[in-house]
């Protein structure tokens, strides 16, 4: 191709066109991976999942090797799909329209990150995911031998790495410049941040802005359309969690204007009810032998989402630890001993349900399945 014989309208239609034929390639190419993934040769050759596999034997960074194994196989059922990759449509729309649930189309009107956001929102987080994200929190801390260096490692469910990032982030932007006007790197000022707030450092107040879509999230009771201000989406223990509690800012958008149950203004204790509910209990925490008075907070017996008022009779004040993690997050309920009337916690049908799921292995996949795997139990 003479390149500099040609015009640049004429160079972007050859693009385009060769865009097209990608697609197309790429439709032949999942077509061949869906057989190969029925044969579940990935086990024959050694490998322990398709994307291993394939990004062996095409040579391909594990990302994308991943990315086409996903795609394939949410493609299976989803003929439109490959015939849209025949008709020239870019795989990284039909691979954003294929995390989507339901057929919306191929969203012509939003580019690619539109069409991931729309999806984010869409796409429910269940119970279960939500369970095991929260369960799956943890934090390791790795001295050196002669612990003179230390290493991090961890995970955090969305709600939790937003605080603690929003906090580490406004304590890091307060450290002022060296004396010599010169300004540390973003990591060193986190870094000091954590050090600093472990040393009794003013914590700072810990808001976090979550988005509520009212449209997705009113019929799915808060599984879908809720997501943070940075964007990760929450589920609905999340959400129950973050409407009881006001670290958060709730911002509901809906398509008429119409508030929905989540957008109630109302959720807020006033201080004085604060003070009167706080005095019930002279400041500590209402459970049970339980003696703990940090950082006591209020929380609606039923839950505000669910239609609860802010009245005093379905207002108690719990510890942090109570509150958040046995309630809202291991969903255990309180109730009122019959003989004494104390407040007590019993697990519930949520609590003993969502714990997670064992991970399928692939020896016992194979063992149990050997035609085909559906796409849910095949390792990725
Ligand atoms: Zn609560
Ligand atoms: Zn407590």
């Amino acid at each position: 191709m003479n390149w500099s014989s040609l015009s640049s309208d004429e160079i972007e239609q050859v693009l385009v066109s060769i865009g097209s034929q990608v697609s197309r390639a790429r439709a032949l190419e999942l077509d061949a991976l869906e057989e190969l993934d029925r044969r579940q040769v990935f086990m024959g050759d050694g490998c322990a999942t398709m994307s291993e596999w394939v990004a062996g034997r095409l040579d391909l960074g594990s990302d994308t090797a991943r990315r086409l194994v996903l795609t394939m196989r949410r493609t299976v059922e989803r003929p439109d799909l490959r015939s849209a990759l025949v008709d020239g449509v870019s795989f990284d729309r039909v691979e954003a329209v294929s995390r989507i649930v339901g057929d919306v189309g191929m969203l012509d009107h939003l580019d690619i990150s539109g069409v991931r956001r729309h999806g984010v929102n869409r796409t429910e987080v269940t119970d279960g995911d939500e369970a095991g994200r929260l369960r799956g929190r943890y934090l390791v801390m790795q001295p050196s031998l002669d612990e003179s260096w230390w290493t991090l490692t961890g995970g955090l469910d969305g709600v939790a790495g937003a605080v603690i990032d929003n906090a580490l982030s406004e304590l890091s932007d307060r450290l002022p410049n060296l004396p010599d006007g010169h300004r540390p790197a973003t990591g060193w000022r986190r870094a000091t941040a954590l050090y600093e707030l472990a040393s009794g450092g003013e914590t700072p107040q810990a808001t976090v802005t979550v988005f509520v879509n009212a449209d997705q999230a009113a019929p799915s009771d808060g599984r879908a359309g809720v997501r943070l201000e940075a964007g990760p989406r929450v589920g609905a223990v999340a959400l129950e969690a973050i409407l009881c509690n006001s670290i958060t800012e709730v911002t509901v958008n809906t398509k008429d204007g119409v508030p929905m149950r989540y957008g109630r203004t109302s959720r807020t204790i006033p201080p004085v009810l604060r003070r009167a509910i706080l005095a019930t209990t002279d400041g500590y925490c209402a459970i049970d032998g339980c003696d703990s008075r940090y950082r006591i907070e209020i929380h609606h017996k039923t839950p505000w989402a669910h239609g609860g008022t802010t009245d005093p009779e379905n207002l108690i004040a719990l510890c942090w630890f109570h509150h958040h993690i046995v309630i809202h997050e291991r969903g255990f309920e309180l109730f009122n001993h019959p003989d004494t009337g104390r407040t007590r916690l019993r697990p519930t049908f949520r609590s003993n349900r969502d714990r997670p799921r064992k991970h399928t292995s692939p020896t016992r996949t194979r063992s149990k399945q050997p035609a085909r795997a559906s796409p849910s139990t095949t390792p990725i």
